[in-house]
């Protein structure tokens, strides 16, 4: 029995033995497996930190300054995938653009901008000249065409174009739009500008070569012969106007020298009391070269006065030489409108005249009376009395005796 127990015991001892020696094999297995484990981790991190520079796609930058074109950069790597720049080819030290990039213009500039000592003007998108663009713009308030990304100055011509919103075709002097009224050119022909635009229509335009016969906006140089518009009468050879004058009996309410168009008053001038001012009247007209007229109104015209002004000046006078005044009852105002270039205009000194002696005849009770003397003044003024001494030594003998 004992022996048999020791037996077991033995066979217990042995088996137990034989278990203890299976638990170090699965530690040991264990230990293995962890051990593998770190080492994969420690490849795998290893491996990692050498995919970081080859999974970006580097491309070295070299340093170069910013031009008006290209902006500019110090030396560094710049991935194609992410967009980032890097400080070394590891891609270890991201850098910002802005410690990166530099420009001539600002970086968000957007617009046109001067540059250089000529002060040319460049049409920059975020920050360098876009030479793509080509087409109008804006700087301050005034219009320039751009051509390949710049403002040339030698540019003049009729372009077609946006400005202040409106697709039309603009009038472009050395590079800029001259908002004018004009006969402008480009390689289609002359063209009729109004405030800076083509505007097709019929009519005469002007520019400082002559007045031209216009049709559907352009000059047509096949026209020869007559042609009339607003009371005028203009004499046309091959396109050019070579003669204007104003149509007779055009407003049959206009006489040689006024219109009162006040509504019937006792100061106002009719056949009863015209003398005067007719008188006057002629008397200037001869002894100036200058036609006075007078245009007696109530109230202000409904358009602007100087639009006015100007039209009246070129019905009444055409290229003849003439000043205009426009008496307006409720404002007790007197213009005066002595016509502009191209209209011939009267000069300054014969404008001062006929203003400064207006100014000084304050009597609004006799119209006639008044402007009459005051023309009378005028030409006196500018002219002197010579010949008409005579004239008024006998009225001022007649006077004395
Ligand atoms: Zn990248």
């Amino acid at each position: 029995m004992e022996n048999k127990d020791t037996k077991n015991e033995k066979n217990s001892k042995q088996k137990s033995g034989s278990g203890l020696s299976i638990g170090m094999i699965i530690a040991a297995v264990v230990l293995v497996a962890a051990i593998i484990v770190v080492i994969l981790v420690i490849i795998n991190k290893n491996k990692k930190g050498d995919d970081s520079a080859e999974s970006h796609k580097l491309i070295h930058i070299e340093a170069r300054d910013a031009t008006i074109y290209e902006k500019g950069s110090i030396s560094c790597y710049f991935c194609t995938d992410c967009g980032k720049y890097y400080a070394d080819e590891d891609a270890k030290k991201e850098l910002s653009a802005d410690e990166v990039e530099s420009y001539v213009f600002d970086k968000d500039a957007n617009g046109l901008y001067e540059y250089g000592d000529d002060k040319k003007l460049y049409y920059v998108k975020n920050g360098v000249c876009d030479p793509s663009y080509s087409g109008f713009a804006k700087l301050i308030s005034d219009w320039y065409y751009v051509s390949e990304g710049k403002v040339d100055t030698s540019i003049t011509s009729v372009i077609r174009g946006e400005v202040y919103g409106e697709d039309a075709w603009w009038n472009v002097v050395n590079g800029k739009v001259e908002f004018v009224d004009t006969v402008a050119r480009n390689e289609n022909g002359w063209w009729y500008i109004k405030n800076g635009k083509v505007e097709f229509t019929n009519t005469i335009g002007e520019n400082e070569e002559g007045k031209w016969y216009i049709v559907d906006g352009k000059v047509d140089y096949s026209f020869s012969g007559k042609y009339e518009k607003e009371g005028i009468v203009y004499t046309v050879k091959e396109g050019r106007v070579t003669h204007s004058k104003k149509k007779q009996n055009y407003d049959s309410g206009l006489s040689d020298y006024y219109l009162d168009k006040g509504n019937s008053s006792e100061f106002f001038i009719n056949s009863t009391n015209e003398k005067d001012i007719i008188d006057g009247f002629s008397y200037y007209y001869k002894k100036t070269g200058i036609r006075p007229y007078l245009m007696i109104l109530e109230v202000l015209p409904s358009e602007s006065i100087d639009d006015y002004l100007e039209k009246l000046h070129k019905e009444t006078f055409g290229d003849e030489k003439g000043v205009l005044m426009v008496y307006v009852v409720f404002e007790h105002y007197t213009w005066v409108y002595g016509g502009e270039d191209g209209t011939n205009p009267i000069d300054e000194d014969a404008y001062d005249f006929v203003y400064n002696a207006i100014k000084k005849s304050g009597d609004e009770t006799d119209l006639s009376k008044m402007f009459g003397n005051a023309l009378r003044t005028a030409a006196i003024n500018m002219v002197g009395e010579d010949d008409t001494t005579s004239e008024s030594s006998e009225s001022s003998e007649a006077v004395s005796e």
